[in-house]
């Protein structure tokens, strides 16, 4: 369902109704298609742990084959950027484990967040290493919900339990700069650049204000046909904060227009535990801003590109909901694989208005009315 982009189940049961298709699944997976019920039965009872350690093992395959290599960050660091997103909205209980939310006219509603780090690279990939739903523990005070924080806590346990050794940079957004998440950056030896917003860290921001004057500065020029953009990046390091030494960073990006000459300015500021130079700052706060492909190449992909990110998997179990999420996850990792193979890149660029989205609607006719021959198999090689 989710390989095909197939965004319901009954999709998915519309399909298998289909003879050929029924024949054609055979060949390539080598079983035969299961009911949607008889899948969400398993799902409903599978222990959301056994695809998590699936994921994980997938995408350490991946690390093993050395397939990030070219996108490391400084020569070793692998981008993980953290967010939450919404997965399911309720009017009515869902499961006991729903948050809740109260409206001013006092209508509660009952929805299920979900806490991602995935790896993201300057090509577009958002790949899911580890997941954490944000959930309400049936047994504790319902006053005291779960949160994105708490969840965060729990997400880091769960990504140095699948891959203690990997050299890490944690992207997130102005929800990060705590202690709480450096403590946890630090044990863990992982490095980290995040999102530094006006109110964040009063005292830290107060010394960098102090020092503004002796920061190092860098400047990028770069232009394409339709703009001209200035980037001007500043630094310092060695800010005292509870203790502790971060460095400052910050980019001021121009972009003019080439032809209407209207300018649009943007400021990004950034808090890292890795001390910059002139040569690391440019790589540095340009991997910061990476941080938001997982909202626009993950949840946005996840919710409007053939994924349905919110739709309603199971309307009952929230095991099975979770289930339904990691497979997914793991899905939509194998489709950017995909995308990026030799074979789906020559497709593309057949003409300029062929999109990935079609080239899947052509997949699904292809196998519901041909019947695929053996040697018509086939094959892709992950680029
Ligand atoms: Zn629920």
């Amino acid at each position: 369902m989710f390989l095909l982009k197939e965004t319901s189940r009954n999709a998915y049961n519309n399909d298998r109704r289909e003879s050929k298709f029924r024949k054609n699944f055979h060949k390539y997976f080598h079983f035969n298609l299961p009911q949607a019920d008889a899948t969400d039965d398993v799902l409903r009872i599978l222990v959301p742990e056994e695809l998590e350690n699936l994921k994980a093992h997938l995408v350490s395959g991946l690390i093993e084959q050395k397939f990030f290599r070219k996108f490391r960050f400084l020569g070793k660091f692998l981008l993980v950027a953290v967010d939450a997103t919404g997965n399911a909205t309720f009017k009515k209980r869902h499961c006991n484990h729903c948050l809740t939310k109260t409206s001013k006219t006092g209508v509660v509603t009952y929805s299920h967040y979900v806490l991602e780090a995935k790896i993201v690279t300057s090509s577009g990939l958002a790949i899911s290493i580890a997941s954490e739903f944000i959930e309400n523990d049936p047994g504790r005070d319902y006053e005291k919900q779960d949160c994105e924080q708490k969840a965060f806590v729990r997400l880091a346990e769960k990504i140095k339990k699948y891959f203690p050794r990997l050299p890490i940079c944690i992207l997130a957004d102005g929800l990060y700069p705590n202690n709480t998440v450096f403590d946890i950056c630090i044990k863990n030896n992982w490095v980290f650049i995040i999102t530094l917003k006006d109110g964040n860290l009063k005292t830290f921001q107060e010394e960098v204000g102090l020092l503004s004057a002796t920061a190092s500065k860098q400047s990028v020029y770069r232009a394409n046909k339709v703009s001209r953009t200035t980037l001007e990046y500043t630094f310092l390091n060695d800010i005292e904060y509870d203790g502790r030494y971060f460095t400052w960073i910050e980019c001021r990006e121009t972009i003019v227009k080439t032809e209407s000459k209207i300018a649009s300015e943007q400021r990004f500021g950034y808090i890292t535990n890795i001390p910059q130079n002139q040569k690391s700052i440019v790589e540095t706060a340009d991997s910061g801003r990476l941080r938001w492909k997982i909202e626009n190449e993950g949840f946005n992909s996840e919710k409007n590109q053939g994924y349905a990110l919110m739709h309603k998997f199971s309307r009952v179990s929230f095991i099975a909901m979770q289930n339904y999420y990691q497979l997914m996850q793991i899905a939509h990792m194998i489709n950017q694989l995909v995308e990026r193979s030799k074979e789906c890149i020559e497709l593309l660029s057949e003409h300029s208005k062929q999109t990935i989205a079609n080239l899947w609607k052509r997949l699904m006719a292809y196998l519901t009315s041909n019947q695929v021959e053996e040697n018509e198999l086939l094959h892709f090689q992950p680029g």
